[in-house]
């Protein structure tokens, strides 16, 4: 299983990568849009409920269900 990702990590950092997107101010976090978590991301690779799944976006370490990036793309 992959290792979880750190917000430290530069991959994180590249696109700006948050364990908890309930923090995140739209006002100064654009492109966050309030509701846009990684579980609900087109590039979460796992299932919606799991606390944490890869992504390709971070080298496929994991990322936190509640967590976003601005990379995120909505799940089709
Ligand atoms: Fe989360 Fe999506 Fe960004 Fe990956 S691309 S870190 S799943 S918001």
């Amino acid at each position: 299983q992959a290792a979880k990702i750190e917000e430290s990590d530069p991959a994180a950092k590249a696109v700006k990568y948050v364990h908890d997107a309930s923090k995140l101010d739209e006002a100064k976090n654009a492109p966050y849009k309030k509701g846009s978590v990684c579980s609900n991301c087109a590039l979460y690779a796992g299932k919606p409920a799991d606390a944490w799944a890869p992504c390709a976006i971070v080298a496929n370490k994991q990322v936190n269900g509640k967590g976003w990036c601005t990379a995120w793309n909505k799940k089709a």
